[in-house]
């Protein structure tokens, strides 16, 4: 099919603009051009946040009802249009149209909770008379926006996680700046689109396309930005904590989650969701399946279902609904993962299947015997590999899934209440699944890590707590309340 280039502009404060220069969008698949984006320049972000000054006055005074009216209509223009923004995602990004799609609808429930959760922003009464001397004080605190966000996504899911960003803040009465990945900003485009169709007064919303090392630091520096809600990886979330000064920080960075399988397990259903949550979008998913550790007595049982299911997995034309797995984001990244893959086999791990690249493609694999002293032993792997551990019982595996930097999400097989109760308890994550793998999440729950996987939630009423402010109001009143 012949390549239609249209040149998109950027949103900047409610207006489309182009850039002196641009960035090739290009399609991993085939490293086609698919389109092109304005190359923001550092003036440009100035400029940006001088008009979210502006917006961030026009955000706080716009009344619930209408905040809630834009986000249901950016929602549903988004529904109505989702096999666009599906194909869209499934072409800049590497997920396959069955993933895309289910981004797609996952965007329009968030933006939907959004709207909810914006009638929800409230605070309450402070019995101020609890304190010898206050007993004529009556007072209330209530939540009141921040100003202006500065958002930074990632490209493995870019729309749903813009949403849950842009969402969120306008719900609750601030201004937002979004920078997207570099290789995907074409559906946080798509966002912004829908949000100019349902109304959003300009000046509150901009999505400024350009390189993190250009124009990052502007947005992350800048003294009018009160908030820095950064999505990515733990290099670049540590670089900005680093810089941002004194304003408030969301991290939502990586993983390499665990999942452990005791022998009382359904171990098919076990199989099936880990199989699913290791492989969903290439791998490239922060609370994807990493390190399985497996009770020795269904290990033999487990792996050789695993590796069947695995072998089965259909890899190729990323528009095709029969495909399971596209390719990764970048030849780069591809190439990056497999020689994560051959540094282990060298120092000693099996190979169990995959361990192919072609291109930005790199077969589903799955290893084994993996000694400690390698990188993909700790570190985030954000590929499609999983590696299997045995373990005698579940407080060895409680210890083993502990002993890494990384503390995103976690899953447990097991009917026995109290071992799935000791790894609620004793495991270092922000969510434990029990009976499904660490990849699973809906939109409203709270969502975000300990240790290097981040600081803060997201889940939309959680995102609105951190994006705004409690103001305290005291009445003094000239009698004391108990004087009624
Ligand atoms: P990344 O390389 O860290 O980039 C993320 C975003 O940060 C991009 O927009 C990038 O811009 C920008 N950026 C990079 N360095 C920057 C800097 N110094 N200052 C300002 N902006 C900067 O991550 P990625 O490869 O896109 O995404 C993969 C990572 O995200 C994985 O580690 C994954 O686990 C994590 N992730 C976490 C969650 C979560 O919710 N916890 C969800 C999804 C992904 P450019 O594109 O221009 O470089």
């Amino acid at each position: 099919m012949p390549t239609q280039l249209s040149g998109q502009k950027m949103f900047l404060a409610g207006n489309w603009v182009n850039g002196d220069r641009i960035i090739e969008v290009r399609d991993p698949q085939d490293n086609s051009i698919i389109d092109t984006v304005p190359a923001a320049s550092a003036e440009d972000m100035m400029k940006c946040i001088e008009e979210a000054k502006v917006g961030a006055k026009i955000a706080a005074s716009m009344p619930v009802h209408e905040r809630m009216r834009i986000i249901s209509a950016a929602a549903n223009y988004i529904e109505q249009h989702s096999v666009e923004y599906a194909r869209t995602i499934a072409r800049e990004g590497s997920k396959t149209i069955r993933e895309a799609t289910k981004e797609v609808e996952r965007c329009v429930e968030t933006l939907r909770i959004c709207a909810e959760e914006t009638r929800r922003i409230h605070g309450e009464t402070i019995p101020f008379d609890q304190v010898p001397g206050s007993e004529n004080r009556v007072g209330y605190y209530y939540r009141f926006p921040i100003g202006i966000i500065g958002a930074i996504t990632p490209f493995n899911d870019p729309l749903n996680l813009v949403a849950h960003k842009v969402g969120p803040a306008i719900a609750s009465g601030n201004a937002i700046i979004v920078k997207p990945a570099t290789v995907t900003p074409l559906s946080a485009l798509m966002l912004a689109k829908a949000f100019a169709h349902a109304g959003l007064p300009s000046k509150i919303l901009s999505v400024i396309t350009g390189f993190g090392s250009e124009i990052g630091d502007v947005l992350v520096t800048h003294p009018a930005i009160r908030m820095i809600s950064f999505t990515g990886g733990m290099e670049a979330g540590e670089e900005i904590v680093r810089k941002a000064g004194l304003k408030k920080i969301s991290m939502e960075l990586g993983s390499n989650s665990p999942v452990i399988v005791l022998e009382d397990a359904n171990v098919e259903e076990a199989v099936e969701s880990t199989v699913s949550g290791a492989f969903w979008a290439a791998g490239q998913n922060c609370l994807g399946v990493q390190r399985i550790y497996v009770q020795e007595t269904i290990m033999d049982q487990f792996e050789t279902l695993f590796v069947k299911r695995t072998t089965q997995y259909n890899i190729g034309d990323k528009q095709s609904e029969q495909t399971d797995m596209g390719p990764l984001i970048t030849e780069k990244e591809a190439m990056r993962v497999e020689k994560l893959v051959n540094e282990a086999c060298e120092k000693g791990a099996v190979l169990l299947t995959g361990g192919i690249r072609n291109g930005a493609f790199y077969s589903p694999t799955v290893l084994k015997n993996i000694p400690e002293d390698c990188l993909i032993a700790k570190e985030e792997i954000f590929g499609p590999v999983v590696l299997l551990y045995q373990v005698s019982d579940v407080d060895t595996a409680i210890e083993k899934s502990n002993d890494v930097n990384y503390g995103l999400q976690a899953g447990i097989f097991t009917k026995n209440i109290d071992k799935a109760h000791k790894a609620i308890t004793k495991m270092d994550v922000g969510g434990i699944m029990i009976n499904d793998s660490s990849d699973y999440r809906i939109d409203a729950m709270p969502f975000g890590g300990v240790k290097k996987s981040g600081l803060g939630r997201e889940g939309i009423k959680f995102a609105i707590q951190e994006m705004t402010e409690p103001k305290v109001v005291c009445f003094k009143l000239s009698n004391s309340t108990f004087s009624y």
